[in-house]
């Protein structure tokens, strides 16, 4: 199992999904001569000859014994998912069936498929680049409604497509040089270098690279797509919300409400929730692991204390914190202003105070502590929830520096390798234009400009290595 590489074309065989509990198993197949080998196990004569795009009815049989009753669809290369010969089998659901309807694929000849190999040989038959390769992984692990649309976006292709326009302005701006370069010295002084190639006069090309501005403009977008990734990958990854205060403040009945169902236990005893909680919710699209912590407070019981070092961890840990203040607590103004102070010159800046039981206690007016005004909420009514999503998303946009213009992005980065490589591009095309600049020979700048082509190509997959392949298909589940 170890010597079995990637890149190879023998019949490989997976689950496409997960065992368990269910109607239907779906056990995927492919490669050269796999609707051949699959016939040995499929009684149905029609199997072998069977145009693709094709479903055949049948049965699974091992040594003569029938396994299990199927529904076979039939792809012929190129046309299918890998480009190869490929079959999906679908058989009956649990755990028992596809096991020996698998069992019997391997006697005939199949190997296990390594994590991505699917979609790897669908990548090395050019039926995806590697952006839309890497969003079918994106895809299947998305968390919520957002995360898959803007998976979508990119298996449909708008990131390659973005790429390779930049890519293509790029090499106009190489192409400028390249030409400048094959120029002889005595057929073009340098003084008029750019003159020629961008058809200014001298004074304006100094300092510049050949099509300038043609740079310029693939440096801004190159930019926005490397900004793009800090919310994409929040939709991704979600951000950890903790809900803190004191005992009492309604931090359960807070996170149950914005659960909208009672799982955390709510009582009247302050100190009930004695360890921590959580959930993950979907807040505007973007996947939130809510957090309720234990009460925070002064106690000598050890259990508690566990529980009260553990929500300090947490409020570490957190990208926010909700700060719940106990509106009904009857103290009022100069204890509550106390109380945020004390917070916000401790940490501040992820904080969002809420007032809760803004239905028995409403908010005083004016508000003593005029720099900071709590959200009002009633965890009890749903009251002023709308509003504290609102400032959760707010939060979120701000700390991922955007101003929340996301969807109008046309194009926006879905993985970690793809935003170092457009960091590695912006890299070169800034040295390229400095050099230029600071009025070096543009020979100098040219293998700035060759490496920003490169590296846009490795994103699209163009450019690769069996290495970086291997490791990046590595990381996908079985059976895709
Ligand atoms: P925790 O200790 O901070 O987790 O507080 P709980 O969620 O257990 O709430 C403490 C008490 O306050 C319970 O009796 C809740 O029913 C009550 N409570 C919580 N939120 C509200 C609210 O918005 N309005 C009112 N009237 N009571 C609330």
């Amino acid at each position: 199992m170890n010597n079995i590489t990637y890149g190879g074309e023998e019949p490989i065989a997976a689950f496409a999904t997960a065992p368990g509990n269910s109607a239907l198993t779906l056990i995927r197949c492919s490669g050269k001569g796999s609707i051949e080998l699959a016939s040995l196990v499929i009684a149905s004569d029609k199997i072998k000859n069977t145009p693709g795009n094709t479903i055949v009815h049948g049965w699974i049989i091992d040594r003569e014994q029938r396994i299990d009753e199927v529904l076979v669809s039939v792809f012929r290369a190129p046309k299918s998912y890998s480009g190869e010969d490929s079959i999906d089998i679908c058989c009956h659901g649990g755990v028992a069936a596809g096991k020996a309807v698998m069992a019997a694929l391997k006697k005939a000849g199949f190997r296990d498929a390594l994590p991505g190999e699917f979609t790897f040989r669908a990548f090395m038959n050019g039926k995806l680049d590697l952006t839309r390769s890497e969003s079918v992984m994106e895809l299947v692990s998305a968390k919520t409604e957002a995360g898959r649309r803007h998976a979508v976006t990119r298996l449909s292709g708008s990131l390659q497509k973005e790429i390779d326009e930049i890519k293509q302005l790029l090499v106009q701006v190489l192409a400028g040089i390249e030409i400048y370069l094959d120029y002889s010295e005595d057929e073009i002084s340098p003084a008029m270098e750019g003159a020629v190639i961008n058809g200014e006069n001298a004074d304006e090309a100094a300092g510049k690279l050949p099509n300038n501005d043609t740079a310029l403009l693939v440096l801004s977008r190159l930019k926005k797509l490397s900004a793009s990734w800090q919310l994409e990958r929040i939709y991704q990854e979600g951000i950890t919300l903790v809900i803190a205060g004191k005992p009492n403040a309604g931090k359960s009945s807070l996170f149950n409400a914005l659960l909208k169902e009672d799982r955390s236990i709510v009582a009247e005893i302050p100190g009930t929730t004695r360890d921590w909680i959580e959930a993950w919710v979907s807040i505007d699209g973007i996947p939130v692991r809510l957090v309720d912590t234990a009460g925070l407070r002064d106690t000598d019981n050890s259990v508690e204390k566990i529980g009260v070092e553990r929500s300090l961890s947490l409020l570490q840990e957190a990208d926010i914190v909700l700060y719940l203040i106990d509106g009904d607590a009857g103290s009022g103004g100069a204890e509550i202003i106390e109380e945020i102070a004390g917070i916000e010159s401790r940490n501040g800046k992820n904080y969002l105070f809420i007032w809760n039981k803004h239905d028995v206690s409403p908010l005083p007016q004016p508000f003593p502590a005029a720099g900071c005004v709590p959200i009002c909420v009633s965890a009890k009514t749903g009251e002023g929830l709308t509003e504290l999503s609102a400032a959760v998303i707010k939060m979120i946009y701000k700390q991922a520096a955007t101003d929340g213009q996301f969807e109008d992005i046309t194009a926006s980065l879905g993985t970690e390798r793809q935003k170092n490589l457009v960091e590695s591009a912006c890299a070169a095309l800034e040295e390229a234009l400095a050099l230029a600049e600071a009025g070096e020979p543009l020979d100098l700048a040219a293998p700035m400009l060759r490496e920003a082509v490169n590296a846009l190509g490795e994103i699209t997959g163009e450019v690769s290595t069996a290495d970086i392949l291997e490791e990046m298909f590595g990381r996908f589940c079985v059976g895709k």
